[in-house]
């Protein structure tokens, strides 16, 4: 027998199948380890076949299977497959997406324990050793015991009675459970007219995908729940992916006193081990819901139901580095090879999803309703101008403040959203104007008062505050812009007496993450939350009624075509989290532009209106979804090597153009907005492409550049150009 293998080395040079002899224990999927080069290596079998092309005295043995199991299934290795062809990244990369890293480290694995417990039959003793009796009641009691236990609790005795034959010793597997003891409240319920309807849909369409487009608290996760449940009853098996920061800890409870044991649950807070037992309990069949974040996609089940993917315009769907896939496409896959439903939930649907929806592509099911028509909570906009005008120098409106007293006075939770950690973004001199700037990045640097330094956003690095200007020696340091940080402080001028958390990246680092965090304010342990976009996406706390968004105009301005996209998005899921129990909730919406149209829809919910505008401008302007934005990137630690292969690339998609010259709206290359991130020069070449123009052409021609220090990649209509 002979197996195709592919080396787990991510190298484009290597990225071929070689064949190796076996023995009949060797299967497609698994994981061996061959001789390779001067060396050993690991790598995955794609295929096992009778005969090879390979002159025998050069063919080598496989020398070991690393698993008693292929760890990859017959889809899993269709789909990389697959992926690789359409991004251009070697197999090996994205086969590596459908093992947990911790497989491949080697570093964790099954873990054991040895359990102790009496031999069938009578057991006579002497009547002097007296541990020896403890230790049989005590089996006889609990049935059996952890080895080590019981040499702690009964010494020597353990040995007596196991040379006598009469205690037994069995080594069994065992899973690290993360939630072990924890209960929740996951009721079923009955399901509401509208949530039923929309089971219904998704159940009876002939369609693949439907968009469930339902107001925020109108009741979607119900409507999953119910369907996974429908799903796990024949037999087959769910993946349920949310973004990352939604996976809250009251979300964790209620799926796992619904589901029990048999949903796994993959997110950032758990440990190596439990991440690697939860996908081994996939693996085995032993639980059949895969719960997590975009990574979850490649979850390792099989004979799969249904695939849910909620709030679906979140940017977290799309890998930001290679492959650069976008999550929707791989359920698309999936779905197809199961021939299973798919599922897309939001209450802002992204536009491009919105419109395949409407034109029939995908059913549509709407829930305009919150559960038991609660309303909407009100939205109030604020001129910030007036503010400035009327004297008012803090980042809090007038109205602002009096709702804060009013909400906090009742008893009442308030959350209050911007965009931007740290105290301040920049920090100039009063003198002569210097900003202080990363030395490894174009960027300028954020000052963070906790720590007293100044730290660049971009590579993490840290810098002393500086008591007097670098530049001219001025003493007199100006901060510019606020970060969630100063309105922390600011708030605790005004509300001394109130508990203020705060979430941003700074606070949500570490195994416990944001769950801390979300659950210190569900168990009303704070009054006022105060976050960056992180407090936006899915929590449900029924005592919030106030939700403050100090600077709505900041996220208008990224360097995005989705900026407008985004803001909406934004506001009405911040929106989303006031009144959602029976106190009716308010939100107040400050700005600079208070009659931008965006605004304006999001404040009044209309979804609708927004998208009838939307989607006639981006027409207007060839704008995905009427055309591709396509970027090449091009960085390097050595600036002439960037630039060389700048130029390559460009020739070389010049060339593609004069090819298809109608293809290509916009073709132009520069610098990337940021010169330089960790020391790496970037530049980039900017398309805009007609729809079914030559992408794949694109990854081609990139993946053939190879420079040492140089990286040339493709990203389709990136969520970030800067
Ligand atoms: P969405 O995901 O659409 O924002 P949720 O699923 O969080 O909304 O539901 C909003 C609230 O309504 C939750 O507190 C949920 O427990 C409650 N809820 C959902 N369905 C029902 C139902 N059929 N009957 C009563 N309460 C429900
Ligand atoms: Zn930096």
């Amino acid at each position: 027998m002979f197996a195709e293998v592919i080396v787990d080395v991510a190298h484009s040079d290597v990225d071929k199948i070689f064949d190796y002899a076996c023995g009949s224990e060797i299967a497609a999927g698994m994981r061996v380890a061959v001789p390779f080069g001067k060396g050993v290596t690991t790598g995955f079998v794609m295929r096992v076949k009778e005969t090879t092309e390979v002159p025998p005295e050069k063919i080598k043995k496989i020398l070991r299977a690393e698993d008693r199991f292929p760890a990859l299934t017959a889809e899993a290795l269709m789909l990389a497959e697959k992926i690789s062809a359409r991004y251009r990244v070697p197999l090996a990369l994205t086969l590596r997406l459908f093992l947990p890293a911790e497989m491949r480290t080697g570093k964790v694995g099954e873990r054991y324990c040895t359990v102790c417990r009496l031999a069938e039959g009578e057991h006579t003793i002497p009547a002097r050793a007296r541990q020896q009796a403890a230790l049989i009641s005590f089996l006889r009691e609990n049935g059996e015991a952890d080895s080590a236990f019981l040499r702690k609790r009964f010494g020597a005795a353990l040995s007596a009675l196991e040379e006598k034959g009469i205690v037994l010793r069995e080594k069994r597997r065992v899973f690290r459970n993360p939630y072990r003891g924890e209960e929740g409240t996951g009721a079923e319920r009955t399901l509401t007219p509208a949530q039923q309807s929309a089971v219904d849909t998704v159940l009876h369409t002939k369609r693949t995908v439907t968009l469930l487009h339902g107001v925020t608290g109108s009741g979607k996760t119900e409507v999953y729940l119910t369907l996974i449940a429908g799903v796990l009853k024949e037999g087959k098996t769910a993946i349920f992916l949310v973004p990352e920061i939604s996976l809250t800890p009251q979300m964790l409870l209620q799926l796992r006193s619904r589901f029990g044991e048999k949903a796994a649950i993959l997110h950032s807070g758990l440990s190596a081990g439990e991440r690697f037992d939860e996908w081994m309990r996939l693996r085995e069949g032993e639980a059949r819901i895969a719960i997590g974040a975009r990574s979850a996609i490649f979850a390792p089940v099989e004979n799969v139901g249904i695939i849910v993917i909620d709030e679906e315009h979140d940017g977290s769907y799309s890998s930001e580095s290679a492959p650069r896939y976008r999550t929707f496409d791989i359920a698309l896959l999936r779905a197809a090879y199961h021939r299973c439903k798919l599922v897309l939930g939001s209450a802002t649907p992204a536009v491009e999803t919105y419109r395949r929806a409407k034109e029939g592509e995908f059913s549509l099911v709407t829930m305009p309703d919150r559960i038991n028509a609660r309303p909407l909570p009100a939205v109030e906009i604020v001129d910030m101008r007036r503010e400035v005008r009327r004297g008012n120098a803090t980042v809090f409106s007038a109205s602002l403040r009096e709702k804060l007293k009013k909400c906090l006075g009742e008893g009442n939770q308030a959350i209050l959203f911007l965009n931007r950690r740290g105290y301040s973004q920049t920090v100039l001199c009063n003198a002569c104007g210097y900003v202080a700037k990363c030395e490894h990045c174009d960027v300028a640097l954020t000052y963070h008062s906790d720590e007293d330094c100044l730290k660049c956003h971009y590579c993490g690095a840290s810098y002393k505050m500086p008591s007097a200007c670098p530049s001219c020696g001025g003493k007199h340091i100006r901060y510019v812009g606020t970060g969630t940080q100063r309105v922390v402080q600011e708030l605790g001028k005004l509300y001394p007496a109130a508990r203020m958390l705060r979430m941003d990246m700074d606070t949500t680092s570490g195994k416990e993450g944001h769950f801390r965090i979300l659950k210190k304010f569900a168990n009303r342990e704070a009054d006022i939350l105060v976050g960056t976009q992180m407090v936006a996406k899915g929590h449900d706390f029924p005592s919030v009624t106030l939700v403050g968004i100090l600077d709505a105009d900041m996220s208008l301005h990224f360097p995005d075509y989705r900026s407008g996209e985004r803001t909406f998005q934004l506001i009405t899921q911040v929106a989303g989290r006031s009144g959602r129990a029976n106190a009716p909730g308010e939100v107040v919406l400050q700005t600079y532009d208070p009659d931008n149209y965006i605004l304006r829809f999001a404040a009044a919910y209309d979804y609708t209106g927004f998208y009838a505008h939307e989607i006639a401008m981006r027409q207007a302007t060839a704008f995905p979804p009427f055309a591709a934005i396509v970027r090449v990137m091009v960085t390097g630690g050595d600036e002439k090597e960037a630039l060389e292969a700048l130029r390559q690339t460009y020739g070389k998609l010049q060339k593609l153009q004069s090819a298809h010259p109608d293809q290509f709206l916009f073709f132009n290359r520069m610098h990337a907005p940021i010169k330089r991130i960790q020391n790496k020069y970037r530049y980039q070449v900017l398309m805009r492409l007609a729809t079914g123009s030559p992408i794949g052409e694109i990854y081609a021609i990139c993946a053939e550049i190879k420079y040492k220090n140089t990286l040339v990649y493709v990203e389709e209509n990136p969520s970030n150009l800067s």
